[in-house]
C-alpha cells in the first residue's frame, strides 16, 4: 500500500469521537474576529465602532496578490475595533460585533440544493475564491488564490488533496468527508478547472475505511477524481509526502510542489470551495474538533470564525480537572494556547486538552547517538546534529544542513529516548537562519 519513503512515525491515533456528527454551537453574545486570518500582506478593517453589519458582510479589504478578504461571521453592532491576544500570545487587531439575530446577505444561497455543474470559468473562480477570503484550513491559512495561480514558466498536472487528517485525535476532515462527501468531490472538480488540470487525486488513510468507501462511490459519479487509500504514517498530510506518497514525485529541497507539476489543497479547503463558488459563501465558519483523554464527551462542533474559546469549553462542560494545557491543533503540530481569553480563526482545527501527566516532559539525559530521529525525519534532516548546532550557535552550518526543509512535524522529538527537546531547538534554528539568510543573502 503507498505512503512516503522516508521516516516518518506510528503514533496512536486516538480519534476519539470520529463517528459523532457535528453539532452546531450556540452564537455567542459577543464574536471577535480577527482583522488578520492568512498568511500575506497585512489587511485593514474597512467597518468601524457602530456600524450595523449582518452575515457573509466584508469586515476586512485586502487587495494583494498574496492577502485575504475577512467577512463577517455574525448580524449585529460593532462594538469597538481594539487590540487582544491570539492563541499565540501576540497582541492583534480585532473587530468586536455585538450579535444580534443572524441576518444573512441575500446574496448567498442557504438551500440545500446541490448544483454540480460549475458556470464560472477558471479565472472566475479564482477571483471569487479571492473575494470569499478562501484559505487553505490544513493550518497554514495561505490565501487559495495563490496556490491556484500556477507561475509563468511551470504547469500543474495534478492537484492532490489532503484527505489524510494523519494529527492524532482530528476529526474534523472526516466528519466533513463523511456528511459533505458530495459537495466536497464538486469542490475538488473546481479547483481541477481553476487549475485546468484533468486528473485530482484524494489522499485518505485507512483508518477511515467508511470515508473512503463513501468517496470511492462518488469518485464513479465525477470525472477525473481518484481515491488513493493510504497506509498509516505520520506526518503523511505534510505537502512532500503526500505528494510522494500518491505520485512517486519527489520535491527537491527548497522547491514547491508545483515544480514537480503538483498543487495539494486540503479537503475542508475543497469544500470551503464548494460554498464560495456555488453558494457565493464567504469563509466564516468551520468545524472544530473539540478533544482530549480528560474530556467528558469529545465532540466536533460547527462554529463561527470569531467565536470566543470558553464558548467551546462550556459546551462540553468546561475546562476538567488537572488539564495543564490546552492546545490549538493537534498533538504533533499543534500549538499551545498562550490564553483562553481569544477566539476561532479561520485555521482552528481542533482544542486537545492536554492533563499533567501528558503535558510532562521528562529531563533531557543528553543524546546517546541512538539515531532514532535520523531514522524518523521525514525530510531526511540530522536532527541530532541540527539540535547541538543551534545549542552551539553555528547558523551558517544550520543553513547548510538544510535546516529550513524542517516541516516542525515533531517525529524526531517523538522517538528520542533521551527525552532531548528536539523540536524546539529546531524551530530555534530555523527562526535564527531565517535571519542570517536576510543578512547573507550573497552567501547563499
Ligand atoms: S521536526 Fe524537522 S527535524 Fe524533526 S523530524 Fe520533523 S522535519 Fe525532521
Ligand atoms: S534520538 Fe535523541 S538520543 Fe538518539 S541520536 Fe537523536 S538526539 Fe541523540
Amino acid at each position: 500500500m503507498k505512503t512516503f519513503k522516508i521516516g516518518g512515525i506510528h503514533p496512536n491515533d486516538y480519534k476519539l469521537n470520529a463517528e459523532a456528527p457535528a453539532k452546531d454551537l450556540a452564537l455567542p453574545k459577543q464574536g471577535i474576529v480577527f482583522v488578520n486570518q492568512h498568511l500575506g500582506a497585512p489587511s485593514k478593517s474597512i467597518v468601524q465602532k457602530g456600524d450595523k453589519v449582518k452575515v457573509g458582510q466584508l469586515l476586512t479589504q485586502n487587495n494583494a496578490f498574496i492577502g485575504s478578504n475577512v467577512h463577517s461571521p455574525y448580524s449585529g453592532t460593532v462594538s469597538k475595533i481594539d487590540m487582544v491576544y491570539d492563541a499565540s500570545g501576540y497582541r492583534k487587531e480585532a473587530i468586536f460585533i455585538d450579535v444580534e439575530g443572524d441576518e444573512w446577505l441575500d446574496s448567498i444561497d442557504r438551500s440545500d440544493t446541490i448544483c454540480r455543474d460549475i458556470a464560472l470559468s477558471g479565472e472566475e473562480i479564482i477571483a471569487k475564491i479571492k473575494e470569499m477570503g478562501i484559505v487553505g484550513l490544513g493550518g497554514a491559512c495561505f490565501p487559495t488564490q495563490v496556490k491556484l495561480s500556477v507561475p509563468e514558466g511551470k504547469k500543474a498536472e495534478y492537484l492532490i488533496i489532503n484527505a489524510v487528517e494523519c494529527e492524532p485525535y482530528l476529526t474534523d476532515d472526516y466528519q466533513l468527508m463523511v456528511n459533505n462527501g458530495e459537495q466536497c468531490f464538486i469542490g475538488v472538480s473546481i479547483l481541477k478547472k481553476a487549475l485546468n488540470v484533468s486528473k485530482a487525486y484524494i489522499g485518505i488513510e485507512i483508518n477511515k475505511p467508511k470515508a473512503i468507501a463513501i468517496f470511492q462511490e462518488l469518485a464513479k459519479t465525477f470525472d477525473g477524481i481518484d481515491v488513493e487509500p493510504l497506509k498509516m504514517k505520520y506526518p503523511q498530510g505534510a505537502e512532500k509526502q503526500l505528494i510522494y506518497a500518491i505520485t512517486g514525485r519527489e520535491v527537491p529541497s527548497g522547491k514547491l510542489p508545483v515544480d514537480v507539476g503538483c498543487v495539494v489543497c486540503n479537503i475542508g479547503t475543497a469544500f470551503a470551495v464548494y460554498e464560495a463558488v456555488q453558494k457565493n459563501k464567504p469563509l466564516f465558519e468551520r468545524t472544530v474538533t473539540v478533544t482530549g483523554n480528560t474530556v467528558k464527551e469529545p465532540t466536533n462542533f460547527n462554529v463561527r470564525v470569531g467565536t470566543p474559546i470558553s464558548n467551546i469549553l462550556d459546551a462540553v462542560g468546561g475546562i476538567p480537572e488537572g488539564v495543564d494545557k490546552i492546545v490549538s491543533g493537534g498533538p504533533m503540530m499543534g500549538k499551545a494556547l498562550f490564553t483562553t481569553d481569544t477566539a476561532v480563526v479561520k485555521g482552528m482545527s481542533a482544542l486537545l486538552l492536554i492533563d499533567q501527566n501528558e503535558s510532562k516532559r521528562s529531563k533531557d539525559v543528553g543524546c546517546i547517538r541512538c539515531s532514532e530521529c535520523l531514522k524518523a525525519c521525514p525530510m531526511g534532516l540530522q536532527p541530532y546534529l541540527l539540535s547541538a548546532l543551534v545549542e552551539n550557535e553555528n547558523t551558517e552550518q544550520l543553513y547548510h544542513e538544510n535546516i529550513l526543509d524542517c516541516i516542525e512535524c515533531g517525529c524526531c522529538l517523538y522517538s528520542c529516548p533521551a527525552h532531548r527537546p528536539l523540536l524546539d531547538l529546531v524551530r530555534l534554528g530555523k527562526f535564527n537562519t531565517r535571519i542570517w539568510v536576510t543578512q547573507n543573502s550573497n552567501n547563499k
